[in-house]
């Protein structure tokens, strides 16, 4: 079983979108992604944008090659829409890798309208009806009874989680449970996971007087799943702050076990672009239209993308690979050749989950043309000066 985790905030975007590759099947679960429309009174910053779309594009590539789509629930950045703002994962971009797959989504009820709507435009999209997925299970695939969507009481829409086992080696995905509801982690514990996926309390959206009893009930639950796993995931609403970042820091350090973000995952640095976005408004200054132009096609990426960066190295937030400079990717990329989520994604985060990265540090010979993942793309050749 392989899993990739395609969006998250550590990664620099709303979602929890992931890519598990089995033995016969490839399986995409949650294949949505936002940016946060307004955050204290701002836009996405323009390299936030840049970074999206090179995720939305890597959601795509997953969906041509998916044998099975499950959707969780039909939040924005969970799911593609019909009508999708100009951060997010439309619907018609996505149809066609749709109807040629099974999809697994979440049934109507304890949805609010927006959700049930969002449901009804898939499937009149793909011209068919989807079946409730909660409580059933077919091959590798199980998913669970609806689990509520945060704490008891405060909310009571529901979400589906997904087990999926091959080989003795269980994976779940469990989006926006926020780590609030014990229930839901008695029925991840009851699947006997390896590795588990899961959004953590959305502290960003809680002033002082309830958050430190969100910490503490989202502690408990932490706790109580890290103990019952070898690894646990925790990322989404959570790192939307940095606040959140050290509070997966302190969980990790009180449990001793692998208590990891998506990005630390894979042993990169994080990203964490939505609680980062007054200081890049104030390293990038943004011009007024800049974002209906973006809506109208007429505004460029590349520099905000370039320019974004270089001010997060000059400011410590990231620090490229040491390879970085000599590495053909970069000079594919640089000409045109290869799309820039490769070195947004591996080689400008020190990711060392990088295929060529772990051949270079133990000398191993390794083509031109392949990428970080360790797949080739035909065509790519190196300029040589
Ligand atoms: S492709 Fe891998 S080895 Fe090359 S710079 Fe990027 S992360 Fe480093």
């Amino acid at each position: 079983m392989n899993i990739k985790i395609l969006a998250a905030e550590s990664l620099g975007v709303r979602g929890l979108c992931c890519a598990v590759e089995l033995k016969g099947r490839r399986v995409v679960i949650d294949p949505g992604v936002a940016l946060g429309w307004s955050r204290r009174g701002r836009l996405p910053h323009p390299f936030q944008v840049a970074i999206g779309a090179g995720i939305r594009e890597a959601i795509l590539r997953a969906l041509r090659t998916a044998t099975d789509v499950v959707i969780s629930h039909f939040d924005g950045d969970h799911t593609p829409l019909l009508h999708a703002n100009p951060y997010q994962l439309g619907l018609e971009e996505a149809r066609g890798s749709l109807s040629r797959c099974r999809l697994w989504a979440k049934g109507p009820g304890r949805s609010s309208p927006t959700q049930q709507q969002r449901r009804k435009d898939l499937e009149e999209a793909l011209g068919r009806r989807l079946v409730a997925a909660e409580g059933t299970r077919e091959g590798p695939l199980a998913f669970s009874a609806p689990v509520r969507h945060g704490q008891p009481g405060a909310d009571e829409r529901t979400v589906m989680m997904t087990r999926i086992e091959e080989d003795g080696l269980t994976f779940v995905h469990a989006s926006d449970m926020q780590l609030l509801d014990p229930a839901a982690v008695e029925t991840i514990l009851q699947w006997q996971p390896a590795i588990v996926l899961v959004s953590g309390p959305p502290l960003y959206r809680h002033g002082s007087s309830s958050l430190e009893a969100l910490k503490q009930r989202a502690g408990d639950n932490a706790r109580r799943l890290s103990r019952g796993v070898d690894t646990l995931i925790v990322d989404h609403h959570l790192l939307r702050s940095e606040e959140g970042a050290a509070w997966l820091d302190r969980t990790r350090q009180e449990t001793g076990k692998r208590v990891v973000s998506a990005a630390g995952f894979i042993d990169r640095e994080p990203l964490l672009l939505e609680s980062w976005r007054d200081k890049l408004y104030s390293w990038l200054p943004v011009p007024e239209a800049w974002h209906q132009r973006y809506a109208a096609g007429a505004a460029d990426l590349a520099w905000y993308r370039s320019e974004g960066w270089k001010v997060l190295t000059k400011n410590g937030m990231v620090t490229p690979c040491g390879w970085y400079r000599v590495c053909p990717i970069k000079d594919h990329t640089d000409r045109g050749r290869l799309e820039s989520y490769w070195v947004d994604n591996y080689c400008l985060v020190s990711n060392r989950s990088c295929v060529r990265y772990q051949m270079e540090e133990r000398g191993a010979y390794h083509a031109d043309n392949m990428l970080p993942d360790g797949t080739t793309r035909e065509g790519l050749s190196r300029t040589i000066a």
